[in-house]
């Protein structure tokens, strides 16, 4: 693109969606504020936004039972190398993942069927096979595992914002630390007040993730969530048990699907296996909610629960330490992420459906294509 055509936008959220959004806007030549602040370095002291990629680990896995998902994991995927060559940072590691759960049961069906139909290479073992290939699994009588060995794994959320913040700057984006008050549009631009003065733009992309609706005044028809995930310190031994583990979802009965992450080494040296899955869905109607929420610290009384799953399905495990996280996610009613103009300068991007950080960097590509008009926003609200 010449310069002059290049056009002034921002994209409020540095978030997976946002940072991906600004990476393929300033790719493309045009002149770009990314707005939104660091992760708070206390969410019980914090008194400002909060965001669901404070992690090291999300699965990811071309699989998915729904088209579109499966096409935008494809695509972010086959991107992931382009990402860390442009940042020089790494974020993701190739170890599969394992949908496992009753043979019978609908889930297992419907993951082989799909799979195949979607040309999804997956390697499929039952009961002692299972237990065989992956010998640190629980019970495994009666159970099936599809094995997803390639494009699969996981990937660190926080290590991808930052690789999509650094790809962007040095396409030229310009990075501004802070969240956005509010943003006001004129026949002529958009303007994003921020503590530290006005940022004025012809267009603006709003990618805030659970904070989205609140910062527009409007309601998207999104569901808030609080989520809990635990932490398990292992120690060095358990690692070692564990080599090769991949990612996991888990099908049970009773609602109990809980999603598990391998051994990975976080921010303080030490490896930590990771699980999630909430038996209820506790919804955060406001601001203060989510805010509250973030400094509660979770919910013990999950953390509990997936304690005893985890010890359910990893045979024999020891742990030395557990930890209790927050986090939040967001639900709309077609079970696809909203990305579409709100009006002639202002385009949302958002949906996190607990599976979003996987394909953001293909949701945040739509998101910057609509933003330019460029494709047909198909998931417009
Ligand atoms: C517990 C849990 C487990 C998950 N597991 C997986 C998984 O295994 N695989 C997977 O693919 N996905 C997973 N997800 C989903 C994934 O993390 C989210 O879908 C993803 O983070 C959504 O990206 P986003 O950019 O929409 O939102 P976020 O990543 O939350 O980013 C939003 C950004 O907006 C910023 N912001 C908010 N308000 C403002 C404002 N006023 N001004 C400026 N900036 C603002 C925030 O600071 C934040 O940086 C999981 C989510 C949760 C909660």
């Amino acid at each position: 693109m010449s310069a002059n055509t290049a056009i002034k936008l921002a994209v409020i959220g540095r978030g997976l969606i946002g940072a991906a959004a600004a990476r393929h806007l300033s790719k493309l030549g045009h002149q770009v504020a990314l707005i939104g602040p660091d992760e708070p370095a206390s969410f019980a002291r914090h008194g400002g936004v909060f965001a669901s990629h404070y992690d090291e680990g999300r699965i990811t896995r071309r699989f998915d039972s729904e088209t579109f998902w499966r096409q935008a994991n494809c695509a972010a995927i086959a991107r992931y190398g382009e990402i860390s060559a442009e940042s020089g940072v790494e974020f993701y590691r190739e170890v599969g993942c394992l949908h496992v759960g009753a043979k019978e049961s609908s889930d297992a069906t419907a993951t082989g069927k799909i799979a195949a139909e979607a040309d999804i290479h997956c390697e499929v073992y039952d009961d002692a096979d299972l237990a065989e290939r992956f010998p640190y699994l629980g019970s495994t009588a009666g159970m099936r595992g599809h094995f997803e060995p390639r494009h699969a794994g996981y990937i660190s959320p926080r290590r991808l914002v930052r690789a999509q913040t650094i790809a962007a700057e040095r396409a030229g984006a310009e990075i501004i630390d802070e969240p956005a008050r509010a943003i006001s549009e004129t026949g002529s631009g958009v303007t994003i007040r921020t503590r530290s003065g006005d940022v004025a733009a012809e267009r603006v992309l709003v990618a805030a993730g659970g904070h989205t609706q609140s910062l527009l005044g409007r309601s998207l028809g999104f569901k808030v969530y609080a989520r809990t995930a635990a932490l398990f310190r292992l120690g060095a031994a358990e690692v070692q048990r564990l080599d090769g583990m991949p990612s996991m979802r888990c099908f049970g009965p009773k609602g109990d699907n809980p999603y598990i992450l391998p051994p990975i080494v976080y921010p303080d040296g030490q490896s930590w296996l990771k699980l999630g899955g909430d038996p209820v869905d506790v919804a955060l109607e406001s601001e203060a909610d989510i805010k509250d929420w973030f400094r509660s610290g979770g919910s013990a009384q999950v953390a509990d629960r997936l304690q005893t799953q985890i010890l359910a399905r990893i045979r024999d495990l020891k742990f030395e330490e557990r930890r209790v996280v927050p986090c939040m996610t967001t639900f709309g009613e077609s079970g696809l992420p909203l990305i579409g103009p709100l009006s002639e300068r202002v385009t949302v991007a958002t949906g996190c459906y607990g599976k979003s950080a996987k394909c953001s960097d293909e949701l945040g590509r739509l998101g910057a294509m609509v933003l330019l008009g460029e494709v047909q926003p198909e998931l417009a609200p």
